[in-house]
């Protein structure tokens, strides 16, 4: 499925996918968006911080009890290089896979010395050395607790995926707030920079609603690519794979295409910098 080549970022672009719903489509738009980048020629690495393990489900990577992960990295010090596995989709995806350990590390992370700080100094390492990724994303679990605040502060910037529901809004004044919190505090450079709509439903009057209160809000930073229901998205999990590889025409997976082409686009570094990129590989 070798495709075109999509554009890549001046400096490794790192984005937590977070939303403390639940089922809003965070581990879906995180495992989607990074497959089809990866699909396009772009390096991409997936962490996958929430001990449920969907996306390690999903990009069909190993993920029980045991399974060197993102909690060896969180509580153990292990590198992320020394945790992330291959996946099959493509040579340029790799994943750090979440397993149930994960479930008791916010309360063991609580008493450990810069709890805060533990996957930052992580993706750090990546960051500093010859560029491995072009994109980083990481999966939160449900919640604004510790794991999903050493996303926010290993990440540079943040994607909210927005639901086209009831109460889509509601919450989000306290994921902001925490993001202020965390700018202000722990990762002066976070700023939330993308947002997508996901589960859109053209027959209902209400996604509608939704989605102009979203951009109303939001402007810019909403993507302008919508993610519809589709039940194909939603079984591609089942088989231990993305909608972009499980059913490439079905419309959730055009969808998601068109999303993280749009993402790479708006990161693309200057064309002078990609010319000499590739004159350099
Ligand atoms: P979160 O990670 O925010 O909890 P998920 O990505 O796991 O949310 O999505 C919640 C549920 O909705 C999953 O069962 C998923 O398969 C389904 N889902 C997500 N996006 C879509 C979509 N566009 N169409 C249909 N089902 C979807
Ligand atoms: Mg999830």
């Amino acid at each position: 499925m070798r495709q075109e080549r999509w554009p890549r970022p001046a400096v490794t672009r790192v984005l937590t996918v977070a939303n403390q719903k639940g089922g809003v489509g965070k581990t879906t738009s995180a495992v989607n968006i990074a497959a089809a980048m990866a699909l396009h020629g772009l390096r991409v690495l997936l962490i996958d911080l929430d001990p449920q393990g969907n996306a390690s489900t999903a990009l069909g990577v190993p993920h029980g009890v045991g399974t060197p992960s993102a909690y060896d990295v969180l509580l153990a010090g292990h590198t992320i290089d020394s945790v992330a596995t291959a996946v099959e989709l493509a040579d340029t995806l790799r994943c750090v896979p979440a397993t149930l350990d994960l479930a008791g590390a916010d309360i063991e992370l609580t008493s450990q010395v810069a709890r805060e700080y533990r996957l930052q100094r992580a993706v750090g390492v990546l960051l500093s050395e010859e560029r491995t990724y072009d994109y980083i994303f990481i999966d939160c679990p449900p919640s604004l607790g510790l794991l999903t605040l050493n996303a926010l502060v290993a990440a540079r910037e943040v994607l909210i995926p927005i639901q086209c529901e009831y109460y889509a809004l509601e919450g989000l004044a306290q994921l902001m707030n925490t993001v202020d919190l965390v700018r202000a505090h722990l990762n002066p450079d976070l700023a939330v920079t993308t947002v997508l709509l996901t589960m859109y439903d053209s027959r209902t009057r209400l996604a509608d609603q939704v989605a102009d209160e979203v951009r109303k809000y939001f402007g810019e930073l909403v993507l302008g690519p919508v993610i519809p229901r589709n039940v194909r998205v939603s079984e591609a999990p089942g088989f231990g794979q993305t909608v972009i590889t499980y059913d490439p025409g079905s419309r959730g997976a055009v969808g998601y295409v068109e999303a993280a082409r749009e993402i790479a686009e708006r990161g693309a570094a200057p064309a002078s910098a990609q010319e000499k990129e590739e004159s350099d590989t």
